[in-house]
């Protein structure tokens, strides 16, 4: 179904980063790139025919997370669809306030002339983190960072507490890009249910799940969420290309303004073809997850193993248990992290410091920092994402190679 990584004779341990395409995504995405070029906006047949295309992938997509098609919304990605979530909240709130009373937290914060508050975790992804940073340098929200714990996993009761009577949105990612830890999301969707039903209220719960979508349940009623985005670039999808389910009872309004795309909330011709790979992309995903995540538990734990037993210093980074079934994230004293990625990809491992968009700035992850504050700048951490192609050999040479990096590296750092 893949092709194998191995042709090349590199070993890609960055999955988190990027998939490789499936080969039924490409020959799909191919066959509709090559026939379907007509705007599935236009009323004449081509067009027809197109829109019936893009239909089916939003019905593929909806009957997979367990919701309707009308709440489906195509992006271009998780950074667009993050956004749509926090920002298209943020703007209807203030069109409501604008327009004049309406009841729950819009009257609220008119009453009281308070800015919109919202709640995250410490270790958002940049699409979300950043975000909010802004809306609160622009004076549009108020915003609580709620801490992890030194798991890397957020307490509900943590949450719950952050709420304020001027709340409107709660967002906190089901699995960290980073580290692989896995938000209890469902604890903290019924603290929230449990909190709008005693004081009438319609806070709204926001999941960021990119990195989750591989391994974990993904149904959004058992989830209990409101909205929900990913991508399909870590599906063995294409780039550009991504979803926001958003409940029906919930107000955005479109952040970028122009024609009535998916429901008025995203403008610009729908990128059929990409849609289509993403719909194809995420019914093989969930084809294969229960085979996959029993097939990477495997490989994760014999990985750790090994990690542990080359140096007693390294130190893995997260939860063991509520964890990615493909992450490994470890640090390792007094070795820089861009270094260890650069000596490893020198001998043809494909691993990553941190996140991608983050790379390359020589600092250490907010997020490694926020699990462990102590940690020095001159620690390095890593990240090994596993995925489809990847098997026991080739943990079996990074491990080898990491040893001989160590020998090279520690001659320098002690
Ligand atoms: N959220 C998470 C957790 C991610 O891992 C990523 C990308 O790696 C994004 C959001 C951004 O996704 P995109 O590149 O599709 O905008």
């Amino acid at each position: 179904m893949l092709k194998s990584t191995k042709k090349s004779n590199k070993i890609y341990l960055d999955y988190a980063s990027a998939t490789p395409l499936d080969m039924e995504v490409l020959r799909v995405m191919n066959m509709s790139l090559k026939n379907n070029f007509a705007n599935s906006s236009s009323i004449h047949e081509s067009g027809l025919k197109i829109k019936k295309f893009l239909d089916n992938a939003r019905k593929s997509v909806a009957n997979i997370l367990g919701a309707h098609a009308n709440e489906i919304i195509f992006t271009s990605g998780s950074t667009e669809s993050n956004n749509l979530a926090i920002l298209g909240l943020i703007n209807a709130e203030e069109i409501n306030d604008f327009l004049g009373p309406r009841k729950g937290v819009s009257q609220t914060l008119k009453n009281h002339s308070l800015l919109p508050h919202l709640v995250i975790t410490n270790i958002e992804h940049a699409s979300v983190l950043e975000l909010c940073k802004y809306l609160e340098k622009t004076k549009r929200a108020e915003v609580t960072y709620v801490e992890v714990e030194k798991n890397g996993i957020v307490n509900p009761q943590k949450i719950k507490k952050a709420i304020k009577k001027n709340t409107i949105l709660i967002s906190v990612m089901y699995a960290n890009n980073e580290i692989g830890t896995i938000q209890p999301i469902r604890e903290i969707a019924k603290e929230i249910r449990h909190f709008n039903k005693l004081n009438n209220k319609h806070i709204a719960f926001h999941t960021d799940a990119t990195q989750a979508i591989n391994y974990l349940k993904i149904n959004v009623e058992k989830l209990g969420v409101d909205l929900f985005s990913f991508n399909s670039a870590k599906i063995y999808g294409s780039k550009g290309v991504g979803v926001l389910f958003k409940r029906r009872n919930i107000s955005l309004d479109s952040i970028l303004k122009g024609g009535e795309q998916e429901f008025n909330l995203r403008p610009g011709t729908e990128n059929v073809p990409l849609i289509i790979g993403l719909a194809r992309a995420l019914e093989i995903t969930e084809k294969i997850k229960n085979q996959e995540v029993k097939r990477l538990t495997q490989l994760q734990n014999y990985f750790f193993k090994k990690l542990l037993n080359l140096n007693s210093q390294i130190t893995i980074n997260g939860s063991l248990d509520k964890r990615l079934p493909n992450n490994i994230n470890i640090t390792i004293p007094k070795i820089p992290s861009d270094l260890l990625v650069i000596e490893l990809s020198a001998r043809g491992i494909m691993a990553s410091a941190k996140s991608a968009c983050k790379s390359g700035d020589g600092k250490v992850s907010y997020v490694i920092k926020a699990i462990n504050p102590e940690i020095s700048e001159t620690d390095g951490s890593i990240r090994f994402s596993l995925g489809r192609d990847t098997k026991k050999e080739h943990i079996d040479f990074t491990i080898k190679s990491l040893q001989e990096i160590l020998i090279k590296l520690k001659k320098w750092y002690n």
